[in-house]
């Protein structure tokens, strides 16, 4: 199976954060690999604008380094590398100040797609969007793409969307979040509107329960003093987790796009119940093997952020009434997992003895790592001796299932930008989202501080506080084993 390449219109993207850790890692490589799959036209260009005095020439030896360092080397092609390098350009900027504003102005074109990255910290936001429109720079199609975090509260976020609605229409705007440019997520879509099968029991007549989980294995370390502003209900829960729980949650929308299916995530969001002090439990890991726990590498050692939360929510609409969202996501854990299980309930009745055998269906689909799906069924034991029941897995790796076209598949970045400009909003969270998911985890966030809850100790590399495990054992469920 080959994957097929759309080429997008001529552009004109401008980075700002151009030489900014994000901007090397993901931005600028998934933009090379776009060009190498022959998705961005010759004409279209690049422009790096960040504050170092840098040359056209020393951005281009930085992008160089940046792929040789980011890409594996079977995706660089020193010819295919030369030519992307000509497309780029760069410009120091102050998003503060006056310099370098007309020298932008001068180099971007009105008659190709006008993109500007906001790959900056969130404080500069309004900086740029004013800068942008006061300059005369942005034309009336331009779009702007800013990173998270969006908003620490509803207040901030509030506020954050009407600076930019001061400058720029909700159309022009794209919120990135990179989840939702992930293939195995747009794939939950897939899932369950292209096929019959799954649709008819989405709901909680059948569905016992759901649970989320994105597990990683990395520290803070380094970015301590971030993290301690944010922790995992505000880094991770607001807007990952949140996002996979509305595209599992949420009604068929008429069809695939924006508007569509940003109102269906809205109201599932808007559904949500307001979540009980005994359904959270915070975590934060303890040193190990040499390495230091999370009040090491805050800097604060009172620090009371979590690098873990789980949470027992509810979705009061008629689909969902009754079945809870189990969500979990830490730092530190076993392993690094990102899965989506949903546990169907029992047939209503057994013809067969063996109860001991029977286990209940689970459809697991996994984000990373190796993306899939996997159904697990009951069948009968092979062999004599009567009808004795086994659980056995439906297992698809979609590398395995695709083949080569899966290897040619962009990341989550490439993707994104290329939804920008093309002009697609689907896969990003417009911003009543945004204030609507905030206006959710305020209250929980509020309630913890009031009630001076203080987080859970956890051994790094296990799979988090014990306490976690009592959320789903109270209710007679587990948590599925992070792999
Ligand atoms: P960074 O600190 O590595 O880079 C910041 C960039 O901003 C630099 O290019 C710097 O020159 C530029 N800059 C700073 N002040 C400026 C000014 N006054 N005028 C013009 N340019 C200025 O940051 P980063 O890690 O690349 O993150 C950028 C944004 O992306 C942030 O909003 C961050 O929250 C978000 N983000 C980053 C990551 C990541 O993995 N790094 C992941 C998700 C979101």
């Amino acid at each position: 199976m080959v994957s097929r390449v759309i080429p997008v219109e001529p552009f004109d993207l401008v980075i700002f954060g151009g030489t900014g850790d994000l901007a090397r890692r993901k931005i600028l490589p998934g933009l090379y690999r776009r060009f190498q799959a022959g998705q961005m036209p010759p004409e279209s260009r690049i422009i790096g604008a960040a504050r170092g005095e840098l040359t056209d020439a020393d951005f281009r030896g930085m992008v160089a380094a940046a792929i040789a360092e980011f890409l594996p080397a079977a995706q660089q092609d020193a010819a295919v590398i030369e030519d992307f390098l000509t497309r780029l350009h760069y410009i120091p900027i102050d998003a503060k100040g006056d310099s370098g504003w007309p020298q932008l102005k001068a180099l971007i074109r009105a008659d190709v797609v006008q993109a500007f990255y906001f790959s900056v910290a969130p404080a500069l936001f309004g900086d740029l969007a004013g800068r942008l429109t006061s300059w005369g720079i942005a034309g009336p199609e331009a779009r702007i793409v800013v990173e998270k975090p969006f908003g620490r509260d509803l207040a901030t976020a509030q506020a954050l969307n009407a600076t930019l609605a001061q400058h720029f229409s909700e159309g022009q705007i794209y919120r990135i979040d990179h989840y939702l440019g992930k293939e195995t997520v747009q794939n939950l879509m897939a899932v369950r509107f292209a096929n019959i099968l799954f649709e008819p029991l989405w709901k909680s007549e059948y569905v016992d329960h759901v649970q989320i989980t994105v597990a990683e294995t990395v520290s803070v370390e380094g970015r301590g003093a971030y993290y301690d502003t944010s922790g995992a209900m505000r880094d991770m829960v607001q807007n990952h987790l949140m996002q996979l729980l509305c595209l599992i949650a949420m009604e068929p929308p008429y069809h695939f796009d924006p508007a569509a299916v940003r109102d269906e995530k809205l109201k599932v969001i808007r559904a949500l119940d307001p979540v009980r002090p005994e359904d959270i439990v915070r975590g934060q890991y303890l040193a190990s093997n040499g390495q230091g726990g999370y009040l090491e590498h805050s800097e604060n050692p009172q620090s009371r952020t979590e690098s873990y939360i789980a949470l027992k929510c509810h979705i009061s609409n008629w689909r969902w009434k009754g079945t809870p969202f189990y969500l979990r996501t830490g730092k530190r854990l076993r392993a690094r997992a990102s899965e989506i299980a949903i546990t169907f309930k029992e047939p209503p009745h057994s013809i067969f003895d063996d109860a001991e055998g029977w286990r209940e269906n689970v459809l697991v689909i996994r984000l990373q790592p190796d993306e899939g799906m996997n159904l697990k069924v009951m069948i009968k034991e092979p062999g004599p001796g009567g009808m004795r029941l086994v659980q056995v897995p439906l297992d698809m790796s979609f590398a395995e299932a695709l083949g080569d076209a899966h290897g040619d598949v962009p990341d989550a970045y490439e993707r994104l930008i290329m939804d920008v400009i093309r002009g697609n909003q689907t896969l990003f969270m417009r911003g009543d989202e945004v204030e609507a998911a905030w206006a959710w985890a305020d209250p929980i966030i509020e309630g913890w501080e009031a009630r001076g809850d203080r987080p859970q100790p956890y051994d790094a590399g296990s799979s988090g506080p014990e306490d976690a495990l009592m959320l789903m054992h109270r209710d007679g469920r587990r948590w599925r084993e992070i792999r």
